[in-house]
Formats: C-alpha cells, sequence, structure tokens
C-alpha cells in the first residue's frame, strides 16, 4: 500500500506546545504559553453565553449555509451575502481553496517564511510551490511579480506575515494587484487585520469591489479569542466563493461556533480593548528589546519576531524551563524566535525570563 506519492513526505503539523504537557514534563506550577498568538484575555462574555445557549441543541446538526452569521459578517463588512465562505477556521478555507483550484503541476507563489498551511495544501494537491525569500522580513512583492507565469494559480500574501509581524502597506498591494493577471487568485490572509493600527494597512475590502480575483481570509481565532471553536471564513466574488462552496463539507462549522462567532462580532468594545492592550504590549516589549539591544521586526499583529542572538532552540529550552512557551526553529531565521503578545503580567514574566536566558548564555555582559 501506498499513499500519493506527494504526501509521503509531508511533515505532520508542530503546534505550540500545550500547557498541561508542558507543566508535567518540567514539574512547573505555572507556565504561559505564548506560542500560538492566541488572545490572552479570552472571548466575549456574549461569547460565552451564546455557546451556553446552544447546548440545548447539541444533538441537532448546524446550519450548513451559516445563513446568520453570514448576514451578520456581510451587515459588519458591508459585503453582499454570496460573497462570504465559512470554514473550520481560516486552515480551512485554504484547504477548500487549495482543493478547488490546485490541480497536478499548477505553479502557486508564497513567501519563504509564512503560514505553513499554503505550502502543506499545495503540496497535497500536487501543486508546484515557489517561494520568495522576504526581504528584512517583508513580502519583496517585484519578487512575487516576476514569477508569475501561465501556469501560476494562486499567490498567497500574509498580511500581517505570520511569523515576522510586518506589513504589506496599501500602495504597494494596489500596484501589485493591478499587475496580477486576471487568471491568478490573490490571496489576502488578514487573520491579524483587527490588531493592525497603521494607517498604511490596506483597505482590502475596497480591494475586492470589481475584481474577481482577490481572496480575503479572516478568522474568529485570533482577536475574537474563538480558537478552540474553529471558525474562520474568506471573502471574494461571489463567482469564486461559490466554486469553494461545491467542495466544503456539509456541515464544517459547528452551532456553538457559528453562535459565538456572530456574538462576537457584536461586541465591538471587547475587540477594541484587546487591540489597546496589545498595542501597548507591543510598545513595552520593543521597549525592552531595545534595552537588552535585541533587533525585532516591526510589529503588527500580536507577535513579535526577535533576534535573540542565539540559536533559537537554546532560547527555546531556556525560556520553557522558566514556564514560558514561545515559537523556535525559523528556517530562514534561526536566531529568532517568536513571542505572542500576552497581558501585561505575563509579558513581564517573559521579558524576566529572557533576560536570564541571555544572562545564562552570556549573551548579555
Ligand atoms: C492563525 C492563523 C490562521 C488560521 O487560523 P484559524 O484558527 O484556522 O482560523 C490563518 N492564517 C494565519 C496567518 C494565522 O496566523
Amino acid at each position: 500500500m501506498q499513499p500519493k506519492s506527494n504526501i509521503v513526505n509531508l511533515p505532520v503539523y508542530q503546534p505550540g506546545k500545550p500547557i498541561e504537557e508542558v507543566k508535567r514534563e518540567l514539574g512547573l506550577n505555572e507556565v504561559i504559553k505564548l506560542a500560538s498568538n492566541e488572545n490572552p484575555f479570552g472571548c466575549s462574555e456574549q461569547a460565552k453565553a451564546a455557546i451556553q445557549s446552544e447546548i440545548a441543541n447539541a444533538s441537532l446538526y448546524p446550519d450548513s449555509f451559516s445563513t446568520e452569521l453570514t448576514a451578520a459578517v456581510a451587515d459588519y463588512l458591508q459585503v453582499d451575502r454570496n460573497q462570504i465562505i465559512f470554514g473550520a477556521g481560516s486552515d480551512e478555507v485554504i484547504l477548500m481553496l487549495a482543493r478547488a483550484y490546485l490541480s497536478p503541476g499548477d505553479e502557486t507563489i508564497m513567501a519563504d517564511e509564512t503560514f505553513p498551511q499554503y505550502k502543506h495544501n499545495a503540496v497535497i494537491e500536487g501543486a508546484v510551490v515557489i517561494e520568495v525569500p522576504l526581504k528584512d522580513g517583508n513580502h519583496d512583492l517585484p519578487a512575487f511579480l516576476a514569477k508569475i507565469n501561465d501556469r501560476t494559480k494562486i499567490v498567497w500574501l500574509c498580511n500581517p506575515n505570520n511569523p515576522t509581524g510586518t506589513i504589506i502597506r496599501q500602495d504597494e498591494l494596489i500596484a501589485f494587484v493591478d499587475a496580477v493577471p486576471e487568471h491568478v487568485i490573490v490571496v489576502l490572509d488578514e487573520a491579524y487585520c483587527e490588531y493592525v493600527t497603521d494607517a498604511a494597512y490596506p483597505d482590502s475590502l475596497a480591494l475586492l469591489r470589481g475584481r474577481k480575483n482577490v481572496l480575503v481570509l479572516r478568522t474568529f481565532s485570533k482577536i475574537y479569542g474563538l480558537a478552540s471553536l474553529r471558525i474562520g471564513y474568506g471573502i471574494g466574488h461571489p463567482e469564486v466563493i461559490r466554486f469553494i462552496n461545491q467542495v466544503r463539507e456539509p456541515f464544517n462549522t459547528t452551532r456553538f461556533a457559528q453562535a459565538a462567532a456572530a456574538a462576537a462580532l457584536a461586541d465591538q468594545a471587547f475587540v477594541q480593548s484587546c487591540r489597546e492592550r496589545n498595542a501597548e504590549g507591543i510598545r513595552y516589549l520593543c521597549a525592552e528589546f531595545d534595552r537588552l539591544g535585541l533587533t525585532y521586526f516591526e510589529a503588527h499583529g500580536n507577535f513579535v519576531m526577535v533576534d535573540v542572538k542565539m540559536p533559537s532552540q537554546q532560547m527555546f529550552d531556556g525560556l520553557l524551563r522558566r514556564g514560558i512557551i514561545s515559537r523556535a526553529r525559523w528556517t530562514h531565521y534561526p536566531t529568532y524566535i517568536r513571542i505572542t503578545v500576552g497581558s501585561r503580567e505575563q509579558n513581564e514574566k517573559f521579558v524576566q525570563a529572557l533576560e536570564q536566558t541571555l544572562q545564562e548564555a552570556a549573551v548579555l555582559g
């Protein structure tokens, strides 16, 4: 028995280490996970109440078309209902897109250090993956353009980019999309858009108008704090959305996720407060990195990619022994870790652990 040849060497996804596992392995009482860009402030109380009320309906299949949630999101974003598709996380929208649009031999283009699911799903479909090196942590859009040809099907732009946190600006994005041929779908993965405060961040929904080949991805996993419920969505041209819908599993999102997402969307006060506390956390972390003489990429999401000037695995282990789970071992950034912005108290504990680990490794004098 042999599986499809293109998946034989496919790595199993390595998630951030779970808190309970680290507690057990290291005998620690308190462990702080700053590894998966989860919301340290949880989710809206209204979302929790919505989950509670759905328990009575647990035996019933969910609405396959997420009708109420679709209406709520469409109204909120001022787009038509047939422009939206929901997935079990935006991860599943990425999977469905690849399934609907990528055939063996098609080409697909992405940055060389970005969200791994683009490559993962493209490889499963047998597509040829073309990776464009980041330039100082940023998408190099002219280099992307140079790689586009008749075989190109999808270009993936992660904005802000995970893991570097950098953004593609409005003017460069418009110039790029205008130059891309119409047979190529430009995917804008905006998982962290609600955190961005920079005025140069693109208005992707305006970019969608009058264009068939732009698809925006968003999620309730990050600022909305609903990662465990698995719900995200794509916004695009009705025709593209219809094709993606054709490959969607009938009951891909749960009642709990649909109800919680609608309630979370309605509670923009919670979102605003998370955005502000996150911006404060970024300012604090960057000031501490400056004090320690460490450089980092401009951070626009809820995480910072910082150069710890030592092998990242060694820093990861040092932080772990002190009860902090971070993310390390980046292919192109061997001395960087990615750290999620936590609560003020978590950020302070992280900085303390960071400084101790740097001292132990004699990176600091
Ligand atoms: C977290 C993340 C997602 C996917 O999140 P879901 O939980 O599947 O909605 C998508 N893209 C990027 C860049 C992310 O960081």
